[in-house]
């Protein structure tokens, strides 16, 4: 009999930073948002994606929403796809 262990699922708490596409330079000079670090955490990351879809002229309703819920990056990733898909 085996007792098998569940492996948990990997947490991914750094996101490759979007500003820079993980490379942590944008245009020759140290990416703004990891400060060329490459990678950003959870929050920033969701921060981030919010900020780019307000300035994507997503719905403000909507965005205040997602806020409220403290939403995973890669719901926000699918949000932001619809939002864009729509304009
Ligand atoms: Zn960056």
């Amino acid at each position: 009999m085996n007792n098998s262990v569940i492996d948990p699922p990997p947490v991914k708490t750094h996101w490759d930073c979007p500003e820079c596409g993980g490379t942590g330079t944008v245009s020759g000079e140290t990416c703004p948002e990891c400060l060329g670090a490459k990678y950003i955490d959870i929050d920033a990351i969701t921060n981030w994606m919010l900020d780019f879809m307000e300035s994507r002229g997503c719905d403000r309703a909507e965005l205040d929403q997602l806020r409220t819920e403290n939403p995973d990056p890669l719901t926000l990733t699918f949000c932001l796809e619809l939002c864009i898909a729509l304009k």
